[in-house]
């Protein structure tokens, strides 16, 4: 298949998935011949501009794309590549109406969310005009950052006190400090007893690396990334073999992979998804029908929040990528750009609910 054909290909996957089916709408999947009317359908809307599509027809039969279940998804392996999420601003009346009623509770992650992702993981700035938006998310809605980067870290670069904030995979909680929201009672650190041995990777970590170029070692309070986005590729395995010959040494803690990151954090049940029911109970949220959280993330560690909320079945996980992957995410927004288009559109929603316009 040409390079061409996959981007048409996926484009129309993409254009049938927004115009036909959504996850909070569809409970169960639909029977073959169903499935394959609507999609030959589809093709047939599309046949001017797309040829030889019979392979997305046998490639969709066999994927679990119109269930409720995408955690089966992500045991479908490489033939799974081609789904794609429905844009969330796409579909966005339709989140709504299912919202309408509801308290929306807002998570972004950080890096590749909010922030483009840059070589120096120190200069991931947000700009101004997402600030402004989130800030008008945090006014309208309970609204948490939850990053990989410790809390001071991650709140130099958001700088707004109206957030909460769960800074390292969720391991360093804290409320709003000012704002409608304002609460200081909203403090979590899980992995407390782990600093010391933290510290200790960390400068070890530095040692081991530092004849590599372009690795940087960044220390987030809870947990270490080792990022090698500037590294020769060729080294890659290097920087992998001294992460886990440090790793030998620490039974108690555990690496994980991010984009170009190697995370070294506590071996404790806690992620971005507890980080999430922790804060959905504090806020008095938890189990609430009328409650809908909204979680927008780009990374393999959002995964766990996605997975929460879909398995509670009353909140939205939305990944951010240009290319289709394998998620628990209902949805998906390509970029940060999006991201503020639809953090946008949710404060204007609200506005307009207000007002009694909807
Ligand atoms: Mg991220």
């Amino acid at each position: 298949m040409t390079k061409q054909n996959h981007v048409l290909s996926t484009s129309l996957v993409s254009t049938f998935i927004s115009s036909n089916s959504s996850p909070t709408t569809i409970k169960k999947p639909l029977a073959a011949t169903t499935l394959r009317r609507l999609i030959t359908t589809a093709i047939a809307r599309k046949k001017d501009s797309v040829n030889g599509c019979d392979w997305i027809v046998d490639t969709l039969m066999t994927t679990t794309l119109f269930t409720r279940s995408p955690t089966r998804d992500l045991d479908l392996g490489a033939s799974n590549w081609i789904v794609r999420r429905p844009s969330a601003l796409g579909v966005f009346d339709e989140i709504m109406r299912a919202a309408n009623g509801k308290q929306i509770v807002v998570f972004l992650d950080y890096d590749g969310t909010l922030s483009p992702i840059v070589r120096d993981p120190d200069q991931a700035f947000m700009s101004d005009s997402m600030r402004a938006t989130v800030k008008e998310v945090a006014v309208n809605f309970p609204t948490a950052i939850v990053s990989g980067r410790c809390y001071d870290k991650v709140y130099s670069f958001v700088r707004l006190g109206e957030l909460y904030y769960a800074g390292s995979h969720g391991m360093d909680i804290k409320g709003p400090s000012k704002g409608p929201n304002k609460c200081q009672k909203v403090h979590l650190q899980p992995a407390l007893e782990f600093l010391p041995m933290i510290n200790e990777v960390y400068r070890t970590l530095l040692e081991k690396t530092k004849s590599i170029p372009g690795a940087t070692v960044e220390h987030n309070k809870f947990c270490v990334s080792v990022h090698f986005r500037c590294v020769d590729e060729k080294r890659w395995s290097t920087v992998a073999e001294q992460v886990r010959s440090v790793m030998k040494e620490y039974p108690k803690l555990r690496m994980t992979k991010g984009k170009k990151v190697l995370e070294i954090r506590p071996s404790i049940n806690w992620d971005k998804g507890k980080a999430v029911e922790f804060l959905l109970e504090s806020l008095g949220f938890a189990n609430r029908k009328d409650v809908m959280p909204i979680y927008i993330g780009d990374d393999q560690t959002d995964e766990d929040a996605f997975k929460v909320l879909g398995d509670k079945g009353n909140g939205l996980g939305i990944l951010v990528s240009h290319i289709p992957k394998a998620t628990h995410a209902f949805y998906s927004l390509e970029e940060p750009s999006e991201v503020m288009n639809f953090l946008r559109r949710l404060v204007e929603w609200k506005r307009l609910n207000q007002r009694g316009q909807l």
